[in-house]
């Protein structure tokens, strides 16, 4: 890929360029733990944005879409915003690095990727942490700290893109190591490295492709009954919740409230479970919490749907070691961590079954754990 892109780069500008490139994200388990101050447990996978970049002594950016095959030209002042959605995210990122008393001048581009769109892989971070990685290199010494470039990132999405999302997948981006998934603790923004190198097995996303449009704002529901069991608790979060405590109000709760509730304290602890796993090298506990998930996620969170419930059971037909529905739910992929000697027939038997049930196959997404944000080197 870099040899490809650099040489659309040098057609198109003239110039020799220097490469960076970031990494799209799976999350292991930890979900709809952020806004609880729980754990997430991100990784970058093998899916890369990697931008072909040269500062050009003006005052503008000149970028070129491989995939889009498009060209958008921008300057660095706020009113210079580009039309086009793919090109605000590097202005964004421009725009967020100069507010944050960083340097940008000028510099032409060329940039491609791999990470599947809207797969819930969080390419659109890949590609702020990039850029942001690049600009921080280029132009300031590399003296913008990597907490920064990855709040760089989500700023872009907040004030450029209309995407009010939490601080994970960039901060997996930017963060992420071969091998390795980091357990982030949302509230003190505190992380830590746990190896994550399942030999013997295969870790891989099946996209559904399908998304259920929710009319009642779902998402906000579940935050309201996480925070009112808090305030009934006594709790900022419910991250300082435990089971016992949730047993003891019990009856002054509604049954939907009492549900989701055990849920986010069930997978806080899950976690936290995984990670002693992972140290022990133990991966059949990381399967058995990962399905446990997917059923804490379906019958108490109830953010699953037909689909994923449905690739959920075929994984456990087929032998797999853990299955649950990955992200923010109704739609999207489903995470699988599966023995090789069963990968075939698993992959086989989930694309026949759910394509004779729902008229198409789900795409099959390989993921390896692999480095976040970084200059690729010759
Ligand atoms: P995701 O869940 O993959 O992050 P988003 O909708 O947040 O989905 O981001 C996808 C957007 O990011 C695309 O619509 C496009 O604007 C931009 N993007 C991602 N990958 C590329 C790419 N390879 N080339 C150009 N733009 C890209
Ligand atoms: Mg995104």
């Amino acid at each position: 890929m870099k040899e490809h892109i650099q040489e659309q780069f040098k057609n198109r500008f003239g110039t020799d360029s220097v490469v960076y490139a970031s990494a799209g994200r799976i999350n292991l388990i930890g979900e709809h733990t952020d806004y609880n101050g729980g754990f997430v447990f991100p990784g970058a996978i093998d899916k890369y944005i990697m931008a072909a970049i040269n500062i050009n002594g003006t005052d503008k950016v000149r970028v070129y879409s491989m995939d889009m095959d498009a060209y958008s030209e921008f300057g660095l002042n706020e009113e210079d915003a580009p039309q086009e959605q793919w090109a605000r995210y590097i202005f964004g990122v421009c725009r967020e690095t100069i507010k944050r008393g960083g340097v940008v001048k000028g510099f032409d581009t060329v940039f491609a990727g791999n990470v599947p769109l809207g797969a819930g892989l969080s390419s659109s971070a890949a590609l702020e942490s990039c850029f942001a990685f690049a600009l921080n290199d280029m132009f300031n010494d590399n003296k913008i700290d990597k907490f920064e470039l990855a709040k760089i990132g989500q700023s872009t999405e907040h004030n450029y893109c209309g995407v009010n999302c939490g601080i994970m997948d960039q901060f997996a981006s930017v963060f992420g190591k071969k091998d390795c998934l980091m357990r982030l603790d949302c509230r003190s923004l505190e992380h830590e490295y746990f190896p994550f190198h399942p030999e013997g097995y295969k870790l891989v996303l099946l996209n559904s492709k399908v998304k259920h449009e929710l009319v009642d704002s779902p998402y906000n529901k579940r935050r309201e009954s996480c925070e009112r069991v808090a305030a009934k608790l006594g709790v900022e979060t419910l991250r300082d919740a435990t089971y016992t405590m949730l047993a003891d109000i019990r009856d002054q709760l509604n049954d939907e409230d009492y549900r989701r509730a055990r849920f986010v304290i069930g997978e806080k602890q899950r976690v936290l479970d995984v990670c002693d796993a992972l140290e022990r090298g133990d991966y059949e506990t990381v399967g058995r919490c990962m399905f446990e998930t997917h059923d804490g996620l379906s019958r108490d969170y109830e953010v699953s749907c037909e689909e994923l419930d449905y690739l959920n059971d075929v994984a456990r037909e087929c032998g797999v070691t853990g299955s649950r529905i990955m992200g923010g739910g109704f739609g999207g992929c489903t995470i699988n961590l599966v023995k090789e000697d069963r990968y075939d027939n698993f992959i086989a038997t989930a694309k026949e079954k759910f394509n004779k049930k729902y008229g198409h196959e789900p795409e099959v997404i390989n993921v390896i754990i692999s480095d976040g944000a970084h200059k690729v080197e010759d």
